[in-house]
Parts: C-alpha cells; structure tokens; sequence
C-alpha cells in the first residue's frame, strides 16, 4: 500500500475511534484521568496483563461485569498471584474456562519474581519468555502497558487484516508484516485498540458492516468479505454424558480433576452411557449443553441417594461446594438443579 493510503486510512480509522470506539473500556485508561475508581492503585502492567489473559476467550461483556474488578480485588498485584494456592486462583477464575490460563498466570507471575524484579518486563523476548505469554499478548502488553510502537496479530486483527488486503490464506508472519505496514507511530496506542474493535464491532465474522467502516474505501475484500479468511471448518463430535449428583447424608460426591484443561477443577460424577447405565435408583433432574473443545456435549442430570459412601470420591455438602473452583460444567449442572 503506498505511504499517502497508509496515513489516509491510520487517520480515518482513528476518527472513527474518536466517536465510536470502546474508549471507556477500564483497562485502557489504566492511570490515566478517566481511570475507575476501582483500579487507581493497579500497576498499570499488570490491569492491562491481566485483562488481556481474560480476553482471550472471554467476551469483552463477560470480563467486564463479571470477572476483571473482582480478580483485581483478590489479587492486585502481581505478587499476590506468584504468593496465592490452586485453590484459590481457580475458585476466583471460575466460570472463565480455560483454567491453563490461570495457573499461567501464578507460573508467570512467580517467573517474574526469580527474573525481573517482580514487575513484568517491557521488552517483547521477555514477555514472549513467560508461560502463557504468546506473540499477541507480548505485543498487547508491550503497546498497552508500556506504549511501545508494535503492531499485533489476534484473530479479530487477523480477519480484518485478511480482508483488508484481499488474502486467503496468509501466515501469521505475513499477517504481523502486514500490520506493520499500515501501524501507526504517531498514536501506537489507540490505533491498535482501534483496530480490535473494527474486528469486535466492524468487521464480524459473519455479515459485517462495509458500509459503515472506516476501511471501506481501502479494503480489497469489501465486495466479498466473507471469502477471507479461508477458514478451516472445525469438526465438532458429539457426546452424550450423564452426571449424577450423589448424595450421601446430605452430602455430594465430587471429584478433583487430573486432565489437563481442567486440572485442579472439581467435577459431579460423570459417566459415558455404559457405565451409567450400571447405576441403580435415579431420579431424573433434567438436562442442559455443553462445548468442551471438539465436543458438543448432552448431559442428562440425575440425582441418587447412596446408601453407602463411595471411596472414588471426595463427599462435599453445599456450603462446602461454594469455597471450591467447581468446572464451568459442574456450575451449569448446579445451576439447573434446585434440591
Ligand atoms: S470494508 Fe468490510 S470487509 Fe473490509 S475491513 Fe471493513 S468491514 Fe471488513
């Protein structure tokens, strides 16, 4: 793109941030005037670091009412999290999912103890360096917490980006080039948030709205933008589970999980219908979905008085189920079952 496109386009795309960007959004105003009240004394590191983890697979409305001020409440720095247990980051990362995320975040935090002084470093390698720091988040935290001009590739930017320029199937790396190209160095900051939001409000994944976009004038795709990217589909399978709230003295069977994504998080019994259909005495409760990586899940709620106490699992009554992170499954099946 010639260099008079690139800034026509960087000044058009900042305007429109003027009037319709997610400027309120608290951790972009980290220490500055507008700061929330909440946050005034969070490393501005830190809010942007942390808000930045939360985003990655968790919508924007998610974190902001739900999670973001009371984690920065429980945790406010970042030696807090390198200091807390399992338990108590996974109970207060609970109903986020993707719990790596968390214990990323102790493992990092404690790795910017031993390396760096307990602060997070400024410079991409180190960032890059720390556990569940990737490309992205390295660049996010870079340019929003320590204003450095870098340009960044997620996969709203990726989309944009995709369109922008008319291509199909481009690497990350020509993506991140790409990025650069149109960066810009005179507001590095807000050009960037800019561009996220064209990808979160704009430029959607499904019918996205050319005519009212900053880019249209410039974009390659903007005829057919749904032909860029060229996604892969993803093949989801389906499972039918079975999970049994069983009860002993008013007491529930739970169990805490070894496997790897919900490692720490406690389940509900769950059974795969042959061994479910070896349990005796149940009352059917209902039932509710569930997505768990490639899976698109059914599962039937049941509820079973024992006689005598299982030694596979832990027994837990109600008041105690509230102080464990419970998995985002077991929430759902809790939230639909009233005793
Ligand atoms: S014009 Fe359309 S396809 Fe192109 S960047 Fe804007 S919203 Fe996306």
């Amino acid at each position: 793109m010639q260099k008079q496109i690139i800034e026509k386009l960087q000044k058009k795309l900042l305007l429109w941030y003027e009037e319709k960007g997610r400027k309120d959004l608290p951790w972009r105003n980290l220490q500055s005037i507008h700061c929330d009240d909440r946050l005034r004394q969070i490393d501005r590191a830190y809010g942007v670091y942390i808000s930045e983890i939360m985003l990655q697979q968790t919508q924007v409305k998610s974190v902001l009412e739900k999670f973001y001020f009371p984690f920065l409440q429980k945790f406010p720095t970042l030696q807090s999290l390198a200091n807390t247990n399992e338990d108590d980051l996974l109970k207060a990362w609970q109903g986020l999912g993707y719990y790596n995320r968390a214990r990323n975040l102790k493992k990092a935090a404690l790795e910017c103890m031993e390396k760096y002084s307990g602060i997070l470093p400024k410079e991409l390698k180190k960032l890059k360096s720390l556990s569940g720091i990737g490309a992205y988040t390295a660049g996010a935290i870079a340019c929003f917490a320590y204003d450095q001009k870098v340009a960044f590739v997620d996969g709203n930017i990726r989309r944009v980006l995709s369109r922008l320029f008319a291509l199909k199937n481009a690497s990350m790396k020509e993506l991140e080039l790409k990025a650069y190209e149109i960066l810009n160095l005179n507001d590095t900051f807000n050009h960037n948030q800019a561009l996220l939001d064209i990808g979160a409000l704009i430029c959607l994944p499904k019918n996205p709205k050319c005519g009212v976009c900053p880019f249209y004038d410039f974009c390659k795709a903007k005829f057919n933008p749904n032909s860029y990217p060229e996604n892969k589909k993803i093949l989801y399978e389906k499972l039918n589970l079975f999970l049994i709230f069983m009860e002993y003295k008013e007491q529930i069977a739970i169990k805490k999980s070894q496997e790897k994504l919900y490692k720490g998080m406690y389940n509900f019994p769950l059974f795969k219908e042959d061994e479910f259909k070896k349990q005796k005495n149940m009352i059917f409760l209902g039932e509710f979905k569930h997505s768990y990586t490639k899976y698109k899940i059914n599962i039937k709620v049941y509820h079973q008085i024992l006689k005598i106490k299982t030694k596979d699992y832990e027994f837990k009554n109600f008041k105690e189920l509230k102080h464990i992170p419970l998995s985002i499954l077991s929430l759902k099946a809790l939230n639909l079952i009233k005793f």
